[in-house]
């Protein structure tokens, strides 16, 4: 299970400026069992957005948002007000959002940090991977994530040593991380967000949290690591 928390309320406000229509999705896998993306926490969320005077054109709460197969069948459903929306919001874990971006050619906010715990994605092995940092970046980079689609895990743009597209380490088998997110954010028409600054980030958020590790979440997660170090 991926353990995320809702971001400061101002963070994910500031994301929204020039928008004015949102469109929410959420996770009923890991996401609605840390109280982040349930039904609770969208319809918490429509309600903040509506008093700073957005409009929400809809919401949707997936099962295992990890799952793209499924993703993309679920917002079928909801073409109409995906389509009316500026940008979404998505209350998951990072892998929910990066799948969510990945089916859908719109602006994708991060309304979560995923916080280490040593646990894995819900149900589906996709292509996209979270490092659980706790403090997510997606907002900025177009719904690909600098440290898990870079190999140096760059987090302010390449390190100059791509050529056409492919990661200067094993270019045969790699895309760049960054040409990928450039190519994402210029379809979408927000190379903008490619000039702000990203200060250095934080590691140690990169910890499981000393208040987490008393809990039965931490347990768990450990329980099936001794499982399965012992299977092997
Ligand atoms: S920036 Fe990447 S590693 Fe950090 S929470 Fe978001 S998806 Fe996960
Ligand atoms: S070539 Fe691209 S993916 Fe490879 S290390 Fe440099 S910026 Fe990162």
């Amino acid at each position: 299970m991926l353990v995320s928390e809702l971001k400061p309320w101002p963070e994910v406000l500031s994301y929204l400026d020039g928008e004015q229509s949102i469109f929410l999705v959420g996770c009923n896998g890991c996401a609605e069992a840390c109280q982040t993306g349930g039904e609770t926490q969208a319809l918490e969320m429509k309600q903040r957005l509506l008093e700073e005077g957005k409009t929400v054109t809809g919401y949707s709460i997936i099962d295992f948002i990890c799952d793209k197969a499924l993703v993309k069948l679920k917002l079928m459903a909801h073409e109409e007000e995906v389509m009316a929306a500026d940008s979404l919001i998505v209350m998951s874990c990072g892998i929910g959002v990066q799948a969510t971006s990945a089916v859908i050619d719109k602006i994708v906010h991060p309304a979560c940090n995923t916080i280490n715990l040593g646990g894995v994605q819900g149900k589906w092995r996709g292509s996209e991977r979270c490092r659980e940092c706790g403090d997510c970046l997606l907002d900025l980079t177009g719904g690909i994530c600098p440290l898990t689609a870079c190999t140096k895990g760059l987090i302010n743009g390449p390190c100059g040593g791509a050529k056409n597209g492919k990661c200067e380490f094993e270019p045969d088998i790699r895309d760049c991380g960054w040409h990928l997110i450039y190519e994402r954010l210029k379809r979408l028409g927000r190379l903008d967000k490619m000039s702000t600054i990203v200060s250095p980030k934080d590691w140690s958020k990169m910890q499981p949290p000393r208040h987490l590790r008393p809990t039965i979440m931490w347990a768990l997660e450990h329980e099936e690591e001794k499982k399965e170090v012992a299977a092997k």
